[in-house]
């Protein structure tokens, strides 16, 4: 997908989210995307419902994708899960994340505000859907790089 001309996140920056996946999805067959959307239509969670869908996150065997999704042109954003990991989380997992990151997104620390969530997400997914490190069934089922639309 295109990136933005004028880039959201520098290239360190984009580095520190996608090792952030990287890590959190070590021990867990669960999978975490984060995607950036410059051209959103419907408010966030409605937009992340579509977009969970066009990348594909509900491919995942275990149905555990979870997305990040920030929607750059209505400065909104939202966090959400695949059935999966909803039949084990509450509504009020993701309203804790969302507040995390809404407290750091203020003071526009996006890079820590993401990290953290992803961070806290990978706690989840390991206590949810473990699996071992050395795990060659555990395949990445989602790339961890940064989407945009
Ligand atoms: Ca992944």
């Amino acid at each position: 997908m295109p990136r933005p001309i004028v880039p959201f996140f520098s290239p360190e920056e984009e580095a520190r989210i996608v090792e952030a996946i990287r890590l959190a999805e070590l021990g867990t067959t669960g999978e975490i995307r984060v995607h950036l959307e410059s051209e959103a239509k419907q408010d966030a969670l409605q937009e992340g419902i579509a977009i969970f869908r066009r990348l594909g996150m509900e491919a995942t065997r275990h149905r555990n994708g979870v997305l990040i999704l920030l929607d750059i042109t209505h400065k909104s954003f939202a966090i959400l899960g695949d059935v999966g990991i909803n039949k084990l989380v509450g509504t009020d997992f993701w309203e804790t994340e969302r507040d995390l990151m809404q407290q750091y997104f203020r003071q526009h620390q996006f890079v820590e505000g993401i990290v953290l969530a992803v961070q806290q997400v990978g706690g989840k997914l390991r206590r949810h859907f473990p699996a071992h490190p050395d795990d060659r069934d555990n395949p990445d089922e989602l790339s961890n790089e940064v989407s945009y639309g």
